[in-house]
C-alpha cells in the first residue's frame, strides 16, 4: 500500500486527486495539508495546517496541487524528508528543477514535477516537437479558467521547451514589426510568441499553430475536466516509487 500525502487537499486539483486515491485500493490517504483548513481530520485522515509536523510522518509520496509561490519549498521539504514528490503545480523556474533534481539524486528519491498530467497533452507536446522540425514558424495559444495565477501555463512553457529542441531558431513576425499596444504579440521564447487567454468556463487548453507557404497545421488539446488529469497522477504515484531520481515531465514515466 503506498501512503499519499496530499497538499492543497481543498483546491480544484487537490480534491479531484484526493478522489482518485481513495477510489485506488492499492493507494491509501496519509494526510492532508492546507494552511488554512480548520478540519484536524477527515475521515480518519489527519489534516497538517503547517508542513513541518510532517517531519517523521511515515508516508511515502507527497502530491503537491498547491500555488507556485509555495511549490519549490514544498517539494524541497517532501525530499529533505523522504516523500517522494508528484507535483502538478506550476511555476518552478529552470534552476528550481535542476537544483530538486540534484537534491532527489543526493537521497536516492524518485519524484515527479509534470506541467501537465493529460495524457493527450502529452502527445500535443510530442507531435508538436515533430512539427516543429518543418514549420519553424509556430505560435502556442494556451487557454485556462481565469483563477489560474501564472503565466504562460507551465505546459506552453514545456511545448516551447521541446520545440526549440528540434526548430532552427528564427525571430518569428515581421523584422520591422511594432506593437501599437504594449503584449500584443504575446511573450517571446526563443524566437517564437506564447499567447495567455483566461476565460471563466474554462479549465485547460492549448493551440499549437504551424504556418508555412500555403499551408497551416493546427494541433489542439483541451482538458473539459480536471479528472482528465488522474489517470496522469496515478501513474506518477506509482512509478516514482520505482525511480531514484526526479523526473521533470511524465512522458519520462510512461
Ligand atoms: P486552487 O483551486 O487554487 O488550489 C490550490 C489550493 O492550494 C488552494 O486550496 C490553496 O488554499 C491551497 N494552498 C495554498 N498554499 C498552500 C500550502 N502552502 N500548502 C498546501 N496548500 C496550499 O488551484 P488548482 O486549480 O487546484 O491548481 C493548483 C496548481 O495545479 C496550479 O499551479 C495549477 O496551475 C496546477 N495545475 C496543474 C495541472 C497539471 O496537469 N500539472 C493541471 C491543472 C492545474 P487557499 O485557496 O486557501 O489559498
Amino acid at each position: 500500500m503506498t501512503k499519499v500525502i496530499i497538499a492543497g487537499f481543498k483546491g480544484r486539483m487537490g480534491s479531484t486527486a484526493v478522489d482518485m486515491v481513495k477510489n485506488d485500493n492499492t493507494l491509501e490517504l496519509a494526510a492532508l495539508v492546507d494552511p488554512f483548513a480548520t478540519e484536524k481530520e477527515i475521515d480518519g485522515v489527519p489534516v497538517f495546517n503547517d508542513k513541518a509536523d510532517l517531519a517523521g510522518f511515515a508516508a511515502d509520496v507527497w502530491v503537491d496541487f498547491t500555488m507556485p509561490s509555495v511549490a519549490y519549498d514544498n517539494t524541497k521539504f517532501a525530499l529533505e524528508n523522504g516523500f517522494r514528490p508528484v507535483v502538478g503545480t506550476t511555476g518552478f523556474t529552470e534552476a528550481q528543477i535542476t537544483e530538486l533534481i540534484a537534491l532527489s539524486k543526493s537521497k536516492g528519491l524518485g519524484g515527479l514535477i509534470a506541467p501537465n498530467f493529460a495524457i493527450g497533452a502529452i502527445l500535443l507536446m510530442e507531435f508538436s516537437q515533430k512539427a516543429a522540425k518543418y514549420f519553424p514558424d509556430v505560435e502556442i495559444i494556451e487557454l485556462h479558467h481565469d483563477k489560474k495565477k501564472d503565466a504562460p501555463s507551465g505546459t506552453a512553457v514545456k511545448t516551447a521547451e521541446l520545440i526549440k529542441e528540434t526548430r532552427t531558431y528564427k525571430k518569428q513576425g515581421a523584422a520591422d514589426e511594432v506593437e501599437t499596444i504594449a503584449g500584443a504579440r504575446g511573450a517571446e521564447f526563443d524566437g517564437m510568441r506564447i499567447h495567455s487567454v483566461r476565460l471563466p468556463g474554462l479549465v485547460a487548453h492549448q493551440e499549437v499553430i504551424f504556418g508555412a507557404n500555403g499551408e497551416g497545421l493546427t494541433l489542439r488539446h483541451d482538458s473539459y475536466d480536471r479528472v482528465s488529469f488522474m489517470s496522469g497522477v496515478n501513474i506518477g504515484i506509482k512509478q516514482v516509487m520505482t525511480i531514484t531520481e526526479l523526473v521533470y515531465g511524465l512522458e519520462h514515466l510512461l
